[in-house]
């Protein structure tokens, strides 16, 4: 049987219109929840990733503010400019695009930022709550996983399930989230022994390794259901004949468009093995906005009393 194709879209869009809805909901109580984007240098990832922020926030009805530094900001500038944020009522979330420029201390600006303004769910205050299962905002990748998995109904709780990759950013916090929805958890990391036999217990496997296509059919259960995390830019044809075993499709769009998008599953194998999956693009990827603009709301209504929470 064809597998299930875990659309990310689809359910961006679902979230989304949920959210707007709320919106309305807010600002006809006098509320207008609203986020603020720091981007420090001329990182073009960044910029591009802060634009369409920006731009999802203006389309739900947001306010956003775009805040810009040049790359050779000072560390005191920044934490003035996240003091004077964490001061002002109208903001509720707190973006630092990350990564941020060598002389600054990242770790140090990320918990600057008022814990109740903290959309990117990063500051040690949220990473507690979310360990103790307590409210708080969560890391938007991860909240956007078991979004993807709620609303496909793949059981979680008694599943067996594998996070590959232990990051702060999306391994750690998916493993607690999965942990908290009553899985059976497994992680595992570069030291893992036999890591294709630990991963093929996994009714749920989730893989954020950066590593392209390295999970290959060896890794998965059949009809496992599989989270690609992983967002790896190929641009040599060597790598692309590598890696696909009929590589004529990809070396097509890389002609194309220059470079070809994978994930850190093999994307012909996890058609063939799983019963469910998250493709690249399209899987994991649009939910992450998606969640932050959620975190946005969330923090207004948490932050702004109870006209707030009753709207
Ligand atoms: P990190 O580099 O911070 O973490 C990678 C993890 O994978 C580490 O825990 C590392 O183990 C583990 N790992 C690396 N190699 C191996 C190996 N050979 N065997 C087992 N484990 C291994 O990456 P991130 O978590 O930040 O990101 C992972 C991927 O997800 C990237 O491709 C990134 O681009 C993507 N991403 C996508 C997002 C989206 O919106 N779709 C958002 C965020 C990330 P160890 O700890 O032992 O070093």
């Amino acid at each position: 049987m064809a597998p299930t194709i875990l659309d990310g879209n689809k359910i961006r869009d679902q979230i989304k219109a949920e959210l707007a809805e709320q919106i309305q909901n807010l600002k006809s109580a006098g509320i207008t929840p609203g986020l603020a984007a720091v981007l420090v240098g001329e990182n073009p990832a960044s910029q591009i990733y802060v634009r369409s922020k920006v731009k999802t926030c203006e389309s739900l009805g947001l306010y956003s503010e775009k805040i810009e530094l040049p790359a050779d900001t000072t560390q005191e500038r920044l934490l003035a400019l996240v003091d004077s944020l964490n001061h002002r009522d109208e903001i509720d979330g707190i973006l630092i695009q990350l990564p941020l420029p060598p002389q600054i201390d990242s770790k140090r600006v990320l918990e600057a930022v008022d814990p109740a303004k903290d959309v990117d769910g990063f500051h040690p205050i949220n990473v507690g709550r979310l360990v103790s299962g307590t409210p708080g905002l969560v890391p938007c990748t991860p909240a956007g996983i078991i979004e993807i998995l709620v609303r496909s109904q793949i059981p979680i709780k008694g599943a067996r399930a594998v996070v590959v990759g232990r990051s702060d950013i999306v391994g750690k916090p998916v493993a607690m989230l999965l942990l908290h929805q009553h899985a059976t958890l497994t992680v595992c990391h570069s030291r893992t022994r036999d890591l294709p036999a630990v991963a093929r217990e996994g009714d749920i496997l989730v893989v954020a390794m950066g590593k392209p296509a390295f999970v290959t059919g060896e890794f998965i259960k059949p009809g496992a259901t599989v989270i690609d995390v992983g967002m790896n830019r190929l641009t040599s044809a060597e790598e692309i004949r590598r890696i696909y075993h009929d590589p004529s499709g990809p070396l097509r769009d890389l002609a194309a468009k220059g470079s070809v998008l994978v994930g850190d599953v093999q994307p012909e194998d996890v058609k063939e093995k799983a019963g469910a999956y998250t493709p690249v693009p399209g899987g994991v990827g649009p939910l992450t906005i998606a969640m932050l603009m959620s975190n946005t709301v969330r923090a207004a209504r948490l932050r702004r009393g109870s006209r707030a929470q009753a709207a």
